[in-house]
């Protein structure tokens, strides 16, 4: 990839950092407002709800945050836009959709395929519906709310 699409790159996942470190701080803020308006007596239950509800965005923010610094770090390195599975080119169309992905559309494709093969062999057991949830949040996380 030449210096002036890396640099473009570059600036799309710093903004996208700064977005998401804005939206961290926000929801912070928001929940120290919330907790110190809240009379004793309101739902507990319901409130630790919210919390948890809270704490899951914020937690999938920082992973992305996360997943945003592993691609300025390939970016540096060298590797960035290189598939980890069979190391060809990713096509920029699917860059410019989903910047921090490592993997090309076919390879992703084909573990898109073993997962959904996974997930619909067997008995619909807990771990099974766990690991179908943590999947879901996976792709959230890479980009994926244009889907
Ligand atoms: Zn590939």
């Amino acid at each position: 990839m030449d210096t002036d699409k890396l640099e473009y790159f570059r600036n799309l996942l710093q903004h996208e950092i700064a977005e998401l470190s804005i939206g961290q701080g926000k929801a912070i803020t928001e929940m120290i407002v919330e907790a110190e308006r809240l009379p004793d007596e309101i739902d507990h239950a319901s409130r630790q709800l919210d919390r948890n509800f809270e704490l899951r965005i914020r937690e999938r923010e920082r992973n992305l945050i996360a997943k945003v610094e592993e691609a300025l770090l390939r970016i540096n390195n060298g590797t960035y836009g290189i598939c980890d599975d069979c190391g060809e080119d990713i096509s920029e169309k699917r860059l410019i959709a989903r910047p921090v992905t490592t993997f090309c559309i076919n390879c992703k494709t084909k573990q898109e395929q073993a997962e959904k093969r996974g997930i619909a062999r067997g008995p619909a057991t807990r771990s099974n519906l766990k690991g179908s949830f943590q999947y879901r949040q996976g792709s959230v996380a890479e980009f994926d709310h244009a889907d």
